[in-house]
């Protein structure tokens, strides 16, 4: 019997398996795929973004109880996150916001060390084998659909959420959870593109621009990013949309909501009107639509005009202060509506899992099921893009390893 069975080699996992292991106990690690840390593999484009200069800050975070993931970012913090990846060699480059990458920018760099430091210490790994059943008990027990069997005196379950089925993701470690008496939220797509139906869109299909992207979801909470904008054949994507998505996505089961593009951000309308005023001045003879030359990509000006309510073939001479007005003012907020998410199969994390109120926050111990722990993506907790993700993962899932056999 072993004294600790993790289901789930991916970032949580492999985790939760070290760290125990790290604690002398004898360790088995469960894997469905055939190979661990896939979604590592995958991540930042192959370059693996393992966390963020700002992972210990809460906002970053968003579950059902705020305060849930306090306990595990204190326990193992970011600082602790590149100690551990330095003593195993991993040297770590800052990137725009904050965002950590190892600087070979290779994810597989990430897997390998980890795939070293599983041996050394002695843990069981076990690839291809899918838990479909889990007994818990005194003792706790696997089942993998292969037939074979596991027993360990604690279990950690790292299953992950959602997304990406094609790398082997779905409900069933979720399930695990839930027969064994916990409960689920409702799941849905995070860090992922908003898909619109406004005709506009799909003519600025393929252009990214750097822009301000704003939600109003309440009177007193709106919601910012600025960064990279992605105009796509069905709605909106890119970094911004992307974060904010962690957000905005359980917001629209209610249905479609408003965004507001700033296409010259931090620019207001009357700053706007001015420099249109200017370049105009500069240049009478110009249709509206050269006009914006060297302003705006001229990938997105004609539609843009159209849906705006403006002729792009107009001389620029002939636009009154109160046309310019209007302009300026959908220049720097720009209506589109987005009517949901894209699929599990184009995003980055599930919002929603496990509630966290089953959980003990000090240990990642289930309060149902004594003996059993639960980490990473499959609870209900989900980061902003950029790391957090997987600094829930390495933070929850070392805490509930280190925690030992009780
Ligand atoms: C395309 C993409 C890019 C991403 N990029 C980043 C990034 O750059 N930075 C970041 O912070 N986050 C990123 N993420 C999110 C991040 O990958 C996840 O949040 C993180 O991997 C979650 O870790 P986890 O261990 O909880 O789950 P996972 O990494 O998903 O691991 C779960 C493991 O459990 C296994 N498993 C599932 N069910 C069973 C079962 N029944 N039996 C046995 N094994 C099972 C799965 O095969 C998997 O290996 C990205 C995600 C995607 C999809």
């Amino acid at each position: 019997m072993y004294q600790t069975m993790v289901v789930g080699g991916g970032a949580a996992g492999m985790m939760a398996a070290i760290a125990a292991a790290e604690l002398g106990e004898r360790v088995v690690l469960l894997e469905g795929n055939d190979r661990l840390g896939r979604k590592i593999l995958i991540s930042g484009n192959g370059r693996c973004n393992l966390t963020n200069k700002n992972a210990d800050v809460l906002k970053h975070y968003h579950c059902s109880f705020p305060t849930f993931v306090k306990p595990a970012l204190e326990a193992f913090t970011m600082r602790d996150t590149l100690k551990f990846f330095a003593r195993m060699g991993i040297q770590i480059k800052e990137e725009k916001r904050g965002r950590l990458f190892p600087q070979s920018d290779q994810a597989q760099a990430i897997v390998d060390v980890f795939e070293e430091r599983l041996s050394l210490l002695g843990v069981d790994v076990c690839k291809g084998e899918k838990i479909k059943k889990l007994t818990c008990g005194e003792t706790f027990g696997a089942a993998s659909t292969s037939g074979e069997e596991w027993s360990a005196k604690r279990a950690i379950l790292a299953s992950g959420g959602m997304s990406l089925n094609k790398l082997g993701a779905d409900r069933s470690g979720i399930d695990l959870a839930v027969d064994a008496g916990h409960t689920c939220t409702n799941l849905y797509p995070g860090l992922v593109a908003l898909e619109s139906s406004d005709p506009y869109i799909p003519r600025m299909q393929g252009s990214k621009i750097w822009a301000e992207v704003r939600a109003v979801v309440t009177t007193r909470r709106t919601l910012v990013d600025i960064d990279d904008l992605l105009f796509t054949k069905y709605g909106i994507s890119g970094f911004t949309v992307l974060n904010l998505s962690a957000q905005l996505v359980p917001l629209l089961e209610k249905g479609a909501i408003e965004v507001n593009v700033n296409l010259l951000p931090g620019k207001t309308a009357e700053q706007v009107s001015e420099i249109l005023k200017e370049r105009w001045q500069q240049n009478p003879h110009r249709t509206l639509g050269f006009s914006f030359t060297g302003l705006l990509s001229n990938k997105i000006v004609p539609p843009l005009l159209q849906k705006l309510g403006f002729e792009a073939k107009q001389k620029v001479g002939k636009i009154n202060k109160n046309q310019r007005w209007k302009l300026a003012q959908g220049l720097v907020g720009l209506p589109i509506v987005v009517t949901g998410p894209r699929s599990f199969d184009f995003a980055e994390v599930t919002i929603g899992g496990i509630e966290v109120r089953e959980i003990d926050p000090y240990s990642m111990q289930s309060y149902i099921v004594p003996g059993l722990y639960l980490v990473g993506e499959m609870l209900a907790v989900h980061g902003d893009l950029g790391g957090f993700n997987f600094q829930w993962a390495w933070s929850s899932g070392h805490l509930a390893g280190a925690c030992g056999i009780s």
